[in-house]
């Protein structure tokens, strides 16, 4: 067989001639063997979770390197049960989602069989973002390899002593003409999101999104782009607020804010902004009575982030707005990278906390006078990854359902649908485009392949030109119907 070719210009960086080389063997490997079966998916995934479980601890101990501190309950919890969830999914889903599906022929084409067979697409790209640097590495390499591809990850620079961890981990699962890992930024991230893959999967900012998007675009290479922006909390005015507090909260504060679909901002009824206030306040001294040294709080990830959130801090004050610190244990947090919970009252558009994402422990509170107001808030902006709606009421539900566009939407809860694995997860406009989790990952790393397949028999003979007469009662009974 011919192998397909890719030409790249050898780089003379060592570092990204490493990679086009490896994108070459990953390239020409699958060439050779393009159609895993379904029992090598299932050992790849298999030694996915082995070798996943052998490297737990130093998993853990290397993401809480890489931020200063992070909760080993959250990394165990967020990181690497929700990726094991994610592999078991995968291998009760697979032989049924691998199965060729048979479809309708129209009665003009019969006789016939038509059918969709799911075929790797190749080379897949995977871009990881710092925050939960394991299970947005591993979330979509699962979907890939589950759908038979060869797969390449980069790690983000911010996170180098997990990126090395999972180096290893992958080494065990596979060889590098199956699996590889960098990490790095700068030319490195450029050069790999230039790579002709057969799928580009990005998770990250909306910034750098629509630059993987120019770069892809090179090559026409599909891309899943999984991006952030600002997710919106709204609770109706019937909805209790402590239990709504206690949600949010816990959603705010796990990894200290800085999570994709963390709630960004809250709307709620004026009268009872106060009220939600001291909720939140309760709610976090119940979780955390102390900060500084509580291994459960997570520090913020680098000075770079840690003064991005203090300047929107500092930018609201100036602006008028009221900062309400939540710190339960009165500690000082004036040195070190940990942040308390910090509620911004009497925000408006102009303040910097409205015009970026947050995604730290900062929690703007807006006051709406109704219901209409607030869906009017959040229309009026991008479409967010995630929205939360706190209400019992079902036609209420369907409305806002209706009258909102968001990748998610959460009832009466925060982050928890992410956890979904029968969920497909995305986001849409500046909050990202394609989806993966559930079988619809399966899809965006599987060539949807139209098959139709025609017996001896070929009625359409007698439809060829000449077009006779035969053809021109065929079409008048068609039309005349
Ligand atoms: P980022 O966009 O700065 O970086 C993401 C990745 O892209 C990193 O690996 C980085 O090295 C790489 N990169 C940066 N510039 C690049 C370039 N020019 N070319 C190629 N690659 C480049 O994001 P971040 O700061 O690591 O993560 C935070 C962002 O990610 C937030 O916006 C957050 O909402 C988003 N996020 C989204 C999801 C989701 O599932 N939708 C999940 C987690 C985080």
């Amino acid at each position: 067989m011919v192998a397909q070719v890719v030409v790249l210009e050898m780089s003379t960086n060592p570092d990204v001639a490493d990679m086009q080389r490896i994108f070459h063997a990953q390239r020409n490997g699958f060439q050779a063997h393009p159609m895993p079966s379904l029992k090598d998916r299932l050992v790849l995934l298999q030694r996915l979770r082995t070798f996943l479980l052998q490297f737990k601890d130093d998993l853990i101990e290397a993401v809480s390197a890489d931020f200063g501190h992070r909760s080993p309950d959250e990394t165990l919890f967020a990181e690497i049960m929700t990726t094991l969830e994610a592999i078991k999914y995968h291998e009760s889903h697979l032989a049924e989602w691998m199965r060729p599906q048979k479809r309708q022929v129209n009665p003009m084409h019969l006789p016939a069989k038509a059918r969709v067979v799911y075929q790797p697409l190749g080379v897949v790209g995977i871009i990881v973002p710092w925050n939960y640097p394991i299970f947005l590495a591993l979330g979509p390499l699962t979907a890939a390899i589950a759908a038979g591809n060869r797969v390449m990850i980069k790690m983000s620079g911010f996170t180098c002593a997990t990126a090395s961890v999972l180096s290893r981990l992958l080494a065990e699962v596979a060889p590098s003409d199956v699996l590889a890992v960098y990490a790095g930024r700068g030319e490195i991230s450029e050069a790999f999101s230039r790579l002709p893959f057969d799928q580009l999967t990005f998770t990250g900012s909306t910034e750098v999104g629509k630059k993987i998007m120019t770069a892809a675009a090179e090559h026409l290479t599909p891309v899943l782009l999984e991006l952030g922006g600002k997710s919106p909390a709204i609770i109706h005015d019937s909805f209790s607020v402590e239990m709504a507090a206690e949600r949010i909260a816990f959603g705010k504060c796990w990894n200290a804010g800085q999570t994709c679909v963390a709630p960004d901002y809250v709307l709620c009824n004026h009268s009872r902004l106060q009220d939600f206030v001291r909720a939140m306040q309760k709610q976090v001294h119940a979780m955390y009575p102390t900060m500084r040294e509580n291994a459960d709080y997570t520090a913020i990830i680098n000075e770079k982030q840690y003064g991005r959130l203090q300047n929107l801090l500092m930018d609201a004050r100036k602006k008028g707005a009221t900062i309400i610190e939540i710190n339960p244990g009165n500690e000082d947090f004036s040195q070190g990278k940990k942040m308390p919970l910090t509620l911004v009252l009497g925000v408006t558009p102009e303040m910097l906390v409205m015009q970026q994402e947050i995604f730290g422990p900062v929690l703007p509170v807006f006051g709406v006078s109704s219901l209409d107001e607030a869906i009017a808030f959040v229309r009026h902006r991008p479409r967010p990854l995630a929205l939360y709606y706190f209400d019992h009421h079902p036609s209420r539900i369907a409305f806002v359902a209706e009258q909102t566009h968001s990748g998610g939407l959460g009832i009466n809860e925060v982050l928890s649908h992410v956890g979904i694995e029968d969920l497909p997860f995305g986001g849409i406009g500046a909050s990202g485009m394609g989806r993966y989790h559930a079988r619809e990952g399966f899809l965006t790393y599987s060539n949807a392949k139209a098959v139709l397949e025609k017996p001896k028999l070929y009625p359409l003979r007698f439809f060829l030109p000449p077009f006779n007469k035969g053809l021109h009662k065929f079409l008048k009974s068609y039309f005349i119907r």
